[in-house]
């Protein structure tokens, strides 16, 4: 058969990047501006304050050209020194990734082990802190949404648990696939360091990402002895900008204000029931196709469904990257593929960012296509379960 041209837009149903708006794609387009000039500087401080707004917080922000790692990085280097124990709660590959990261920087990383399916044990998260007695974990590293497997930690219960057993650990958390899209409370969580990136529920260009700092993780970076410069906070307040060594991305920032209007005219509330929504009727979908020994849920937990990013488990004998591999190069739909020790047994569904029902629906006919297409045993119809959901919704609305 001839290759097909493709027509249309590639569908974005990869849980980052995600698809740009139109709104943002203009405000992107911008010429050079000088960054030190009056208008930007303008933009700029809205942006930062409204960056605020989406995080909850009053705390510091420092913002990096780079993607979400190099974030990852700044909060590392910028608070710690050799040798420092940091608690990383498992959750999948992001949060092993993290941690592996810090080990590089030679600090030494306790894991509250779990499994991918379930997720951690939050008594066994106390335990473990009760029991360092000597308080030698500087702080928890926690991933709100585990993008590889589509499982939400609770901020709250984690915060709790330091609370509970007094520990004065700093709080870090990993908000790069929730931000936007489900809800975070930084400064209601003590949440001490929040990581954060552009190209997901932002909706902009990969290239932009930052960290909110309380006034705590201030004072630890006031003795951190990690080598830093170009991430280094101090250097950066000593600018106007009070983040970028280099030169300022400019055009992200007016990509930034637009999506933060966006955000802010539908509602963060608003925003996150219509990923709760969107999400149901992907896991009604799904739930559809596990009959007949059809793919499953890759997450156990009803109570920790990320409504941001879905895990669909293969059957056996079946690779997830073959219907990757159909939905891309025949349909012209991104999916998300299987991350670490899941290569080849899920693909992923990302359902968030600038998202509607229709999206949604075609992105669920074309994988039960490609399902067809790779003769994969499911159920067919699952697409039929999301209409009846979302219709239900739209009626009640
Ligand atoms: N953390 C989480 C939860 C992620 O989903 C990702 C990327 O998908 C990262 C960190 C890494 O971010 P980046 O790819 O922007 O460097």
């Amino acid at each position: 058969t001839t290759a097909r041209t493709p027509r249309g837009r590639q569908f974005f149903a990869n849980p980052g990047p995600t698809n740009i708006p139109d709104s943002i794609l203009k405000a992107v387009a911008h010429v050079s501006i000088d960054f030190n000039d009056p208008a930007f500087l303008t933009v700029y401080d809205g942006v930062v304050a409204g960056l605020k707004r989406i995080l909850k917080t009053q705390h510091e922000i420092f913002l990096y050209t780079g993607s979400g790692h190099a974030a990852w990085e700044a909060a590392l280097v910028n608070l710690f020194s050799a040798g420092d124990a940091l608690l990383v709660i498992e959750t999948g590959h992001f949060s092993e990734s993290w941690g592996k990261m810090a080990q590089d920087f030679g600090l030494e990383i306790r894991t509250l082990a779990a499994d991918w399916r379930r997720g951690a044990d939050f008594a066994a998260l106390r335990a473990m802190l009760a029991a360092d007695s000597a308080h030698a974990i500087k702080a928890i590293c926690a991933v709100q949404n585990e993008t590889a497997t589509g499982m939400e930690l609770s901020i709250a219960e984690i915060r709790a648990a330091l609370d509970a057993t007094g520990h004065p650990a700093m709080l870090l958390v990993d908000t790069i696939s929730s931000l936007g899209s489900l809800d975070f409370r930084m400064d209601d969580w003590g949440v001490d360091v929040a990581v954060g990136g552009s190209q997901k529920g932002l909706m902009l260009p990969t290239g932009l990402s930052f960290t909110g700092v309380s006034p705590k993780a201030m004072a630890a970076h006031k003795t951190s002895r990690l080598p830093k410069s170009y991430l280094n906070w101090t250097n950066m307040l000593t600018r106007r900008h009070k983040s970028f060594i280099g030169t300022v991305p400019t055009s992200l920032f007016y990509g930034l204000q637009e999506s933060i209007r966006l955000l802010e005219e539908e509602g963060l509330d608003q925003v996150f029931a219509r990923h709760a929504r969107l999400a149901e009727a992907v896991r009604r979908c799904v739930r559809h196709w596990s009959g007949n020994n059809g793919p499953q849920l890759f997450c156990l937990a009803p109570d920790r469904f990320s409504n941001s990013v879905t895990a669909v488990q293969m059957p056996e004998g079946h690779n997830a990257e073959d219907i990757r591999r159909i939905a891309l190069g025949t349909f012209n739909v991104s999916l998300g593929g299987g991350l670490g020790r899941l290569g080849g047994k899920v693909f992923r569904i990302g359902h968030l960012g600038d998202l509607n029902e229709p999206m949604i629906l075609g992105t669920l006919a074309t994988v039960e296509a490609s399902m067809r297409v790779a003769g994969v045993p499911h159920t067919p119809g699952g697409v039929n379960a999301a209409i009846d959901y979302l219709a239900d919704q739209a009626r009640a609305a």
